[in-house]
């Protein structure tokens, strides 16, 4: 990863609902519907109006991504994806979480949007070996940035000092 892309790659411990950023990410669920984890605490946070807009996308295919409105979150957007749940990594789950970071930044994009957050997708419930998770996420974002040069920040908001620790190894390692 070029400097200048680290550069626009931030990695932090925190509630991803609390982010003013353009938009947050939600590890959603194919439904759009709402769960557990990171979608029941935007769900929450944001209240019915972005279950509302959510209702009427029809679902989300995983891998790919939708925008809603904020509802009452200091984001301004959620950008909903669907991380694969993790069998044992040869059922195609590196592309499918790749994907999801790279329809993300691209919905993005295409509303000319500039700042961004993330959760770790497929890290909770999902169960993707956090170390394998953290550099796909890492290097498909950098990827994407070298192809968006609108999108100025790309926040990782990590709710776990262990998933924390586990993303900063592997920004090292693209770094090295
Ligand atoms: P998935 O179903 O994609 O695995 P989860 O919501 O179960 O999604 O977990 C994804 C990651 O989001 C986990 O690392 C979990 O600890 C984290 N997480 C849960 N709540 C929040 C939050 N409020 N802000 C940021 N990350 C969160």
């Amino acid at each position: 990863m070029t400097k200048s892309i680290a550069n626009r790659i931030e990695i932090t411990r925190g509630d991803i609902t609390l982010e003013a950023v353009d938009a947050i990410i939600n590890a959603a669920n194919e439904t759009l519907l709402g769960g557990g984890g990171v979608d029941g605490a935007i769900h929450r946070a944001g209240g019915p109006a972005i279950l509302e807009e959510c209702r009427a996308l029809g679902g989300c295919r995983t891998g790919d991504a939708k925008i809603t409105n904020g509802g009452n979150l200091p984001a301004r957007h959620v950008i909903h994806t669907v991380g694969p749940i993790y069998r044992g990594g040869e059922s195609g789950e590196p592309e499918l979480l790749a994907s999801c970071y790279r329809r993300s930044i691209e919905v993005a994009a295409e509303h000319g949007l500039r700042t961004l957050a993330f959760p770790a997708i497929s890290c909770g419930v999902y169960g993707y070996p956090h170390g394998a998770a953290a550099a796909i996420a890492l290097r498909e974002t950098a990827t994407a940035l070298e192809r968006h040069d609108g999108i100025e920040r790309v926040r990782f908001v990590l709710f776990s000092t262990e998933v924390l620790a586990v993303f900063q190894a592997a920004r090292k390692a693209l770094e090295a």
